[in-house]
């Protein structure tokens, strides 16, 4: 569902667990000895509100690089954040029109349970367990990459987020080694030839709420009608997030330098 899958076994562990009354009341990732997802579910929870339940997606997303806890955690929940409500599109369980909604209420959550507004997002990051502060944190990440997603897309349509995802893949990652937000920001800076990853990391990083998307959604041609949300104007842009053109494998020739190579 969204092009090359980065492992080969992903293993899946499952318990029961009423402590709320959420269809997934907690769920994580663990990266070593091989990637897993622990679920813990509901057991009063149907067949119905599972399948509508966004947490797969999310965990799934984790997944898709290999980030090594615990610095820079809006980076990693900001993936996760961002592609939850687009992967369940693509495996069509919300319209495209709810995706964005749900992206446009996930941001307004954010901005509306801002608990430390004097803070920048890399302050509130570095605690964001001990303090509570998931919404901000997990929001500001997620506009960020739908603002990379934007701005790499303006200069090709073809290659925004998800090709460079599939690239990094392809080229950097490898199944054992896990690698700081920084490193990734870098690799995806040199993957597309821009400084779009490191610019806009050093913007959200030093944001007080979580910004704007308003003119994000703009480009996009979505509009917003008292908080809901209308695709009211046909977008390449947002045509190409919502139904990716993969790349295709890749030659080893066109992988650019990886870790070694990489300045500070
Ligand atoms: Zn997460």
């Amino acid at each position: 569902m969204l092009g090359d899958w980065p492992y080969e076994r992903v293993q899946i562990q499952i318990s029961l667990s009423n402590r709320s009354k959420e269809a997934i009341p907690w769920a994580f990732v663990t990266r070593q000895p091989i990637p897993q997802i622990h679920f813990q579910i509901n057991p009063l929870a149907n067949s119905a509100k599972l399948s509508k339940d966004w947490t797969l997606y999310h965990e799934l997303s984790h997944l898709l690089i290999p980030y090594k806890a615990p610095e820079d955690i809006w980076f990693s929940e900001g993936l996760a954040s961002y592609y939850q409500n687009i992967l369940q599109y693509f495996s069509e369980k919300i319209t495209e029109r709810e995706a964005w909604q749900k992206m446009y209420e996930g941001f307004q959550r954010g901005r509306a349970l801002n608990k430390q507004p004097h803070a920048s997002l890399e302050e509130i990051a570095k605690n964001m367990w001990r303090n509570k502060h998931y919404y901000r944190v997990y929001w500001s990440g997620a506009w960020y990459f739908l603002a990379v997603d934007v701005e790499l897309r303006k200069a090709n349509p073809d290659r925004g987020l998800h090709q460079i995802l599939q690239a990094f893949n392809q080229c950097c990652a490898s199944d054992n080694t896990l690698m700081s937000a920084k490193e990734l920001i870098k690799h995806f800076d040199r993957l597309s030839n821009s400084h779009h990853f490191s610019e806009m990391a050093n913007t959200v990083k030093a944001s007080n709420t979580v910004p704007d998307a308003k003119p994000l959604f703009n480009v996009l041609g979505i509009e917003l009608d008292h908080n809901n949300v209308r695709l009211a104007k046909n977008s390449v842009i947002r045509s190409k997030i919502m139904h990716p053109t993969e790349i295709g494998p890749i030659t080893p020739s066109s992988c650019p330098a990886t870790t070694g190579d990489l300045d500070d």
